[in-house]
C-alpha cells in the first residue's frame, strides 16, 4: 500500500517550507508516478527522486497540488528499499528548492554552478555513514 505523509520544517532559521512524500510499492510504480508529474524527465533508472513543484492543472495523490503556495516545496517518491543516504540526498533537493524559491540563494535552478547533485550525494553519503555508525554502536535503535 502506497505511503503518504506531509513533513514541514519547524526550526526557526529554517526557510518556512513543506513537501509530500509518497512512499511507492515498487520502483516502477515511482519511475510512472514521477513520469507523469514530470513529463519531460527521464526516470527510467530513478531509485528515489524529489520533484519541486508542478504548477499543473490537476491534483491528485502524487503530488500534484493546484495551487502550491510559496512555501510548498514539492513531492519526494521513495521505497520502502532506500536508506538513510537517499533520503538525505533527496531532503538536500527539497530544501535547496525552499531557499532558491524563497530567494535565500539567487543562483538560478539546475545552473552549472550551483552544481545541486555533488552537494545532495556529499550529503547523502555522510547521512549514511553517521547513521550506519550510530546503529552499529548501539547510540541509535
Ligand atoms: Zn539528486
Amino acid at each position: 500500500m502506497t505511503v503518504r505523509f506531509t513533513v514541514s520544517t519547524t526550526t526557526p532559521a529554517a526557510p518556512v517550507g513543506w513537501m509530500r512524500v509518497v512512499v511507492h510499492d515498487t520502483v516502477e510504480e515511482l519511475r510512472a508516478a514521477a513520469a507523469r508529474y514530470s513529463p519531460t524527465a527521464d526516470f527510467h533508472d530513478a531509485e528515489a527522486c524529489f520533484q519541486q513543484p508542478a504548477w499543473s492543472a490537476h491534483a491528485d495523490d502524487d503530488g500534484y497540488i493546484d495551487e502550491p503556495g510559496p512555501t510548498y516545496a514539492g513531492v519526494m517518491r521513495l521505497t520502502a528499499d532506500v536508506g538513510a543516504g537517499v533520503v538525505a540526498h533527496e531532503c538536500t533537493h527539497a530544501a535547496l528548492g525552499m531557499l532558491y524559491r524563497q530567494h535565500v540563494l539567487t543562483i538560478g535552478l539546475d545552473s552549472p554552478e550551483r552544481d545541486e547533485e555533488a552537494l545532495c550525494y556529499a550529503v547523502g553519503d555522510l547521512m549514511r555513514g553517521v547513521t550506519v555508525g550510530l546503529l552499529e554502536r548501539g547510540v541509535w535503535t
